[in-house]
Order: C-alpha cells, then sequence, then structure tokens
C-alpha cells in the first residue's frame, strides 16, 4: 500500500530526510498534492482495476459519451454541499474544466457573419486562461476584448453580446465576486472551481445560468482532467454538448470511471471526511501564514471577512488556495523578483493582469512544498 517513494525535488537521500542546501520553494502551480495523504489513507477503496475488455466502444449503452451514474453523483454531492443548485439543471462533461470554459464561450457567441463577435471580458485580477484560450482559438464568433472595468459604464449600450468570466471564489486573490457587467447583453460563465469548504464559507447555493466546477480542486485529482458544467438553458446545454462531440467526443471513460469511484469515496458515510480534512489543512497554513506576515510591514496578505457557512454551519474564515501577496514598499515594485531573491518561486502579479507589485503563493501544494515556503518566509520577514 506504499505510494511510490518520490522525495520532494528538495529533500533527497535514502529517507528523504537531507534538505538540499538553498533549493527554492515551489510556491508556483496550483497542484493540488495537499490532498494527497487524505487518498493515502484509502488506498483500496479509492483504486480502480480496468479490465482489458472494458468499455471498448465510442459510448455508453444510451449511445451518449457521458455517465449517467456520475451525474447523479456530481448531483448528490453539490446537495450534500450546498454549493450550487441542480434540479432541473443539465449537465456536461468536459476535459478539465478548462476545455468547458471555451465550450461556453463558442455556446454564448452569435454567428458573427449575422451580428458582431461576442466581446469576451474579465476582471483584473484573473485566471489567465480565459484571455489565452479565446485568443489561442481566434474564433470569428468572439474575441478578448480586456478588463470588465472598460465596459463597466456602457455594456447594456454596446451592439454585442458579452461574455463575461466570473470566477468566485477568485483565482488568484480568493474572494467572493459577483458579475460586474449589467444588461441583457450580458451572459456569465460562472467559474466556481475553488466554491468548496476547502477554501471558503458557502454562503447560499449558487444558481446563475451557466456554473464550471473541476475535480481538480475538490479531490485534488487535476491529472484526471475532468470537470462538468451546470447548465440551466437547454439550448445553451445543446450547443456545449455539440463542442464536446466535435472536439474529443465527449471524456475518456476511464477518467469518468476514475471520478464515480473518488466521489464514491467522498459521498461514504455522513460525506464530511473529505471536505473537513481539506479545510483543517487549509486552516492550520493559514494561521501559520497569517502569523509570520503579522509581523511584517514590507509585505500584506490579500484581506478577507468570515462569513457564514451553510456546509459548516458557523461563521468561518476563508482560507484560500493563493495567497495574494502584495510588496509594501514604494521601491518594491517587482515583488516576484524579491521573493526569487529569498528562494520562494511564486508566479507574478502581471501574469494575473495585476500589477507586479502582487505575487501569488500556492498553498495547496504538499506538506513539504509549504513547509520550505514557511521557512524562507519567517527567515525573509526575520529580516526586517
Ligand atoms: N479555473 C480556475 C479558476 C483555475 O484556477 C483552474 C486551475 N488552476 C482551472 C479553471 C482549470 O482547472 P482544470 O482544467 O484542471 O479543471
Amino acid at each position: 500500500h506504499q505510494p511510490l517513494c518520490e522525495c520532494n525535488p528538495c529533500y533527497a537521500g535514502p529517507n528523504c530526510s537531507q534538505f538540499i542546501s538553498n533549493c527554492s520553494a515551489n510556491a508556483g502551480s496550483g497542484d493540488p498534492y495537499f490532498l494527497e495523504p487524505f487518498w493515502m489513507e484509502r488506498p483500496e477503496k479509492s483504486g480502480i482495476l480496468v479490465s482489458g475488455w472494458h468499455r471498448m466502444g465510442y459510448t455508453y449503452s444510451d449511445g451518449s459519451y457521458i455517465s449517467e451514474m456520475l451525474v447523479k453523483h456530481i448531483k448528490k454531492l453539490h446537495q450534500l454541499v450546498g454549493n450550487v443548485v441542480t434540479d432541473g439543471r443539465f449537465v456536461v462533461f468536459g476535459g478539465g474544466s478548462t476545455q468547458l470554459l471555451n465550450a461556453a464561450v463558442y455556446a454564448y457567441s452569435p454567428d458573427s457573419s449575422l451580428q458582431s463577435p461576442a466581446k469576451v471580458v474579465a476582471t483584473a485580477p484573473y485566471y489567465p486562461v480565459y484571455r489565452t484560450q479565446t485568443q489561442l482559438f481566434n474564433s470569428r464568433d468572439n474575441r478578448y476584448e480586456g478588463d470588465t472595468s472598460i465596459w463597466k459604464q456602457n455594456a447594456s449600450s454596446v451592439n454585442a453580446t458579452f461574455i463575461e468570466f466570473v470566477t468566485s471564489p477568485n483565482n488568484p486573490d480568493g474572494k467572493l465576486t459577483k458579475q460586474i457587467l449589467n444588461g441583457s447583453n450580458v451572459k456569465t460563465i460562472n467559474d466556481l472551481a475553488y466554491y468548496w469548504p476547502h477554501f471558503t464559507a458557502i454562503p447560499s447555493p449558487a444558481d446563475q445560468d451557466l456554473i464550471i466546477f473541476t475535480i481538480s480542486k475538490v479531490t485534488g485529482h487535476a491529472g484526471t482532467r475532468f470537470g462538468w458544467a451546470i447548465i440551466k438553458d437547454e439550448g445553451v446545454y445543446e450547443k456545449m454538448l455539440s463542442y464536446l462531440d466535435s472536439n474529443t467526443m465527449g471524456i475518456s471513460r476511464e477518467a469518468q470511471l476514475r471520478a464515480l469511484k473518488l466521489l464514491d469515496v467522498v459521498l461514504e458515510g455522513d460525506g464530511k471526511q473529505l471536505f473537513k480534512f481539506a479545510y483543517s489543512t487549509m486552516k492550520n497554513r493559514w494561521t501559520k501564514l497569517k502569523e509570520i506576515f503579522s509581523k511584517s510591514k514590507r509585505f500584506s496578505l490579500q484581506k478577507l471577512s468570515p462569513e457564514y457557512c451553510t456546509f459548516f454551519k458557523r461563521s468561518r474564515d476563508p482560507t484560500p488556495a493563493y495567497a495574494w501577496v502584495k510588496c509594501e514598499r514604494e521601491e518594491d515594485e517587482n515583488c516576484y523578483e524579491i521573493l526569487k531573491a529569498a528562494k520562494i518561486d511564486g508566479r507574478g502579479g502581471s501574469l494575473y493582469s495585476a500589477e507586479d507589485r502582487y505575487v501569488r503563493l500556492s498553498l495547496i501544494r504538499s506538506q513539504d512544498d509549504f513547509d520550505i515556503l514557511i521557512n524562507y518566509l519567517t527567515k525573509l520577514i526575520d529580516q526586517e
């Protein structure tokens, strides 16, 4: 039952106990290794064995690319957590939520030979894939048009459809957000990748027209590449389905089988074990982080307020996946470089269309990565 023993890249030796001196803290990518210990405690229950003859065909027995049983599991999970309304909603699967982001842009875009191309927008600081993906596909039916702030006053009078990405809690700063633009010509794609008790209070179930989730940030299986969209309107659902059909003929049957098995384990008993584990891990990490930053005048963390959580039935502080650090000194214009010189590898603010005075630090990696990060942060802040 032992996992393959691979040392954290900062450690060597037979027991992975020798720290490689001067090794930088990896606080860059959002690989969700913080959930690995939960799954290591459940090695057999959470495993699948796929025989050579299993599901060799393209479709399920009903001719679709979507496992009905998995749809039921997903709806059960949402009902348990109370983070989204699923009654009467349609569900589409994607290769990670990444594939669904563009499927949703496609579904909301008009035929540009008849109307102006849709304007795709987001509010800084935002997850860069919304922009890079729209630009990569370079469709005649939609175009990336910058920050919502440019359109805030006049969106409703512009003769075009707006497609606004709303990320809540937001990546990188962890804030619960709402749509900025108003008007009957505004459609929103609500990316709720982090709307789980791991990271935030759940004040009420979301019920926007188009909502996207991913398994990556709930069970932590980013490598499975599995996401889902919850859709109100049948026409939008049909368009997203046809995108998925033409693009990849749905999602790998093995990925769907693994997702089903993982959700089976999550839903076991009272269905709260994963959420208790994830929240307590994130809470411990945030307690340590806040303590260190409370001693600093040079660096600050994002300010977040407690909210009532309907899942835990009490008020709680947010425990976001990322620290959004600001360098407060006038001269510290490039915060990424300052942290890098102190052996802390984060991601610079400009990647998220914010100032380089900000840096994102990932808090959802392994315990080793987090401990190394805390170590270097302590040293840096002690020097002040
Ligand atoms: N949306 C947001 C806000 C994210 O942070 C991420 C992953 N970092 C994704 C979508 C994509 O997730 P995936 O493709 O793994 O489902």
